[in-house]
């Protein structure tokens, strides 16, 4: 945790989730978040009802990805307004599953940010290095340039957060040890320093790969994790609610 930043625990349902599952989103609503912010990115097509079956509900809802531009001929794409639109308020961009099976380039991830932006979306640009990268002793050099690659320079605490996933910890149950997690969320820290200046102080940083409600306290107590980017915990409510817990 960085003090003076409150936590934000978010979900990502990847591609999971139908109508029978709006219940556990009302049950995550429902739920305490202690001194934590509440997200969960769900399937576009699930977004308007999950709004409305969150009506009145402080968990924040958001997309998983967006397209660069507003409107167009882009078919089977959704852009940040339409999400907007749709109820959310955050929108992942960048995500290592975006990255890797739609060849998504760091430009064309931060051209999705602005474009939440653009849509009044928070955006939440994901980072991290794969299973080679890391044996290679490449981790930080690969943050090192997916950072300034991402992250546009306009980027403030209020419209970014940034989500450090390592390829490898995404749901494998394996995670990084909190030495080297430590390591790498003081290395995009600064590097976010350079980038952006003093508003990087402010900036939430999400540890994100393998959180469960059994790691959640001690991967959220590391220096400079500011919350979690939770995958496979996040689809039931009993689990997503016990690591917001551990906030
Ligand atoms: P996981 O996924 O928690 O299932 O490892 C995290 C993510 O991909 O955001």
């Amino acid at each position: 945790m960085t003090p003076g930043i409150r936590p934000l625990i978010a979900g990502n349902w990847k591609m999971n989730g139908l109508s029978a599952d709006l219940g556990e989103l009302a049950a995550m609503g429902e739920g305490a978040f202690g001194g934590a912010e509440g997200l969960i990115c769900v399937p576009a097509t699930l977004l308007s009802r999950a709004s409305d079956a969150l009506a009145g509900s402080k968990l924040r809802l958001g997309g998983e990805d967006c397209h660069g531009a507003a409107s167009g001929a882009h078919t089977g794409d959704v852009s940040a307004e339409m999400l907007a639109d749709a109820g959310a308020s955050h929108v992942l961009v960048g995500h290592s599953e975006r990255r890797t099976d739609h060849g998504e380039s760091d430009a064309v991830v931060a051209d999705k940010a602005k474009a939440a932006w653009r849509a009044g979306l928070t955006a939440v640009i994901c980072i991290g290095e794969t299973k080679e990268e890391r044996e290679g002793g490449k981790t930080l050099s690969v943050l090192s340039s997916q950072i300034p690659g991402s992250v546009p320079a306009e980027a403030t605490a209020a419209n970014t957060v940034v989500a450090y996933e390592p390829v490898w910890a995404i749901g494998t149950g394996l995670t990084p040890t909190v030495e080297d997690i430590t390591e790498a969320h003081r290395h995009i820290r600064t590097e976010l320093k350079t980038l952006l200046g003093d508003e990087a102080d402010k900036m939430r940083l999400l540890y994100g790969g393998s959180v469960k409600p059994g790691n959640a306290t001690e991967l959220l107590s590391i220096e400079n994790v500011d919350g979690a980017l939770v995958g496979g915990a996040s689809l039931k409510a009993v689990d997503f609610l016990a690591i917001a817990a551990a906030c």
